[in-house]
């Protein structure tokens, strides 16, 4: 009699930092209970066929933004439907007070119980959150979000320094409901904080920032400039509107500050060869500051050569081919170690408007394989343990969700996306499982797309049809080292 409740059976497995085993997997309950050749299949309870497939670590998608341009409980429901059905069995998303999101401020003490019981009813797969500190009592609550909220990643955006700043139209400090400052000084007091909580909690895991590195009084005056002369080509326009060297003197900024306040650092979304050049030479030059290079699906997958809409609009914007093979092989070398989707599912509504006026983000979680795959794996060789980590083993490493996730190792949960790195198929909408109403990628072909998902041992996703239902996912709290001791 098998002792196993579900045996995948005559894969091709994908370990981490291993390489491609075939070995069957035994899972018992919600874990990986073995990893060995030919385990029986007598009495099991199901019987996964993995022949002829890759069986990868769930995907991670660290990077997302749940509940930004829609209602949060139909966006969880909707865009994690569309994460499970491209392999993504835990999304980390950020979330931050203000306008959009729940439209609220407030402590997080009342804000997160109040997040965590819509998300409860809402996701398909696992999650949790990265928070941004909006004011000085969200900076004081930081130790409190580690130690019992299960929040261990944090988020400051360089942007919103402008629209707090003397200056700025009561619209815009409208949009953030803070009357605060969250300047340079607002950024030094915060960073401070998450140093010394990393300090006190990094045996547990990295407490970390994460930053989206664009100078916004840069871009008030380049993209005054283009305005004035712009090219006609919108997307080339766009990116010239907020230049690489804007995102490399961000990286640098940051930098020095993270230096001087012990501050390990996530470097979100490098779009181009500036800003991963930036990412590199900071970490050469503070090799004792934690410094996460970061890239996206869209920045790999798309460049402004391609005939792109203004739907693509996204910060930082999308950048040269020759951007795109500079983050491919920065990706190739290791030297970006995570790639996310950043994923907004943005409604065609928020896209109405101008070049300038319309809002940035779109989705596209579901890519993750496909793009690493066909992109990384097919054409440029980049090996499949590889894709692994990128998906998978790093974000958990990084966002202090491993080894209960991103390993494939007895007793850890048994996440599993197994995917057809053959079969090239052509992106429809109805591909993606996404409430958004457009894709930038709608029409291009892929390999690297996923049969089957299983979520902590049973199947969410399987050959299109979504099993998983809104609530199957678990909030995780990290570091789970602290939290799942
Ligand atoms: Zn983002």
């Amino acid at each position: 009699m098998s002792e196993y409740d579900l045996v995948i059976k005559g894969g091709q497995v994908v370990v981490p930092y291993v390489g491609v085993q075939k070995v069957d997997i035994g899972v018992q309950v919600d874990k990986i209970a073995a990893i060995q050749r030919n385990i029986s299949t007598d009495g099991a309870k199901k019987i996964i066929d993995a022949s002829n497939r890759y069986v990868f670590p769930g995907a991670i998608d660290s990077h997302f933004h749940i509940g930004i341009y829609r209602p949060l409980e139909e966006d969880a429901a909707s865009e994690s439907t569309s994460a499970a059905s491209g392999g993504v069995t835990t999304i980390l998303s950020y979330f931050r007070t203000g306008r959009d999101y729940l439209n609220k401020v407030g402590p997080y003490r009342e804000i997160l119980p109040e997040l965590l019981e819509l998300s409860a009813k809402s996701f398909l797969v696992d999650y949790g959150y990265h928070l941004a500190c909006m004011t000085e009592d969200h900076i004081h609550e930081i130790e409190w979000l580690v130690t019992e909220g299960g929040v261990s990643t944090l988020k400051y955006y360089m942007f919103y320094k402008l629209l707090t700043l003397a200056g700025a139209t009561p619209e815009a400090n409208n949009y953030l409901m803070i009357d605060n400052p969250v300047d340079f000084g607002y950024l030094y007091r915060f960073m401070k904080e998450v140093g010394r909580v990393n300090e006190l909690y990094k045996k547990n895991g990295t407490i970390s920032l994460s930053v989206h590195c664009e100078n916004p009084e840069i871009i008030r005056a380049t993209q005054e400039e283009v305005k004035a002369n712009p090219s006609g080509n919108m997307m080339k326009d766009y990116s010239n509107a907020r230049p690489p060297w804007q995102e490399e003197l961000a990286i640098n900024e940051v930098a020095i500050m993270a230096r001087y306040t012990n501050c390990p650092v996530n470097l979100l979304h490098l779009s181009s060869q500036k800003a991963v050049e930036a990412g590199i030479d900071v970490a050469r030059r503070y090799p004792e500051i934690d410094f996460l290079l970061e890239g996206t699906l869209h920045h790999l997958g798309l460049s402004n050569d391609m005939a792109l809409e203004q739907k693509a609009k996204v910060n930082p914007p999308i950048r040269s081919s020759a951007d795109v093979n500079f983050l491919w092989n920065s990706v190739l070398k290791g030297t970006i170690k995570t790639v996310v989707s950043d994923h907004a599912c943005a409604t065609l509504e928020k896209k109405k408007g101008d070049l300038w006026t319309s809002l940035p983000g779109f989705g596209g979680t579901s890519l993750m394989f496909p793009v690493l795959v066909t992109e990384g794996y097919h054409k440029r060789g980049l090996p499949l343990h590889r894709i692994a980590e990128l998906s998978s083993a790093n974000p958990a490493r990084y966002h202090n969700l491993y080894p209960k996730k991103g390993a494939v190792m007895v007793g850890s949960d048994a996440d599993f996306a197994i995917v057809d790195i053959d079969t090239e198929k052509e992106i429809t909408l109805e591909s993606l499982y996404t409430a958004q109403e457009f894709s930038p990628e709608l029409g291009m072909k892929f390999k690297g797309w996923t049969d089957c998902t299983i979520l902590r041992g049973t199947v969410v996703y399987e050959k299109g049809a979504v099993l998983g239902k809104p609530g199957s996912g678990q909030f995780i709290k990290r570091p789970v080292k602290l939290h799942y001791a």
